[in-house]
């Protein structure tokens, strides 16, 4: 279970991508802010600071529903990477395709 006094945000530097594009060169790289998972926890005090990579699992479904309600947001129907299909979240349960994990 994650903290209940941490509510888990949508990172404010990358708006819950993971990842920033430089202007300059056009190259996207992992946001610094969040570490690249696109969320973060936010205290009771109203600070935000990343997830530590040790309550990835803690904290999968709660970032998948956040992630699921921001694609919805967006208006996604293409074809953006999926959480376990990103490099950050490899050896947590988010590193592993929850449909492949659920099947037999
Ligand atoms: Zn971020």
């Amino acid at each position: 279970m994650s903290d209940p006094a941490q509510n888990i945000v949508r990172c404010a530097s990358c708006d819950g991508f993971g990842w920033n594009e430089d202007e300059f060169r056009g190259e996207a790289e992992d946001c610094d802010w969040c570490a690249g998972v696109g969320y973060v926890y936010r205290d009771a005090a109203g600070r935000d600071f990343a997830i530590p990579k040790a309550d990835f699992n803690a904290v999968a479904d709660e970032l998948e529903s956040l992630e699921l309600a921001r694609l919805r947001e967006m208006g996604y129907q293409g074809s953006a990477k999926k959480p376990w299909q990103q490099a950050i979240r490899k050896d947590t349960s988010l590193g592993e395709d929850p449909y492949e994990r659920n099947e037999g």
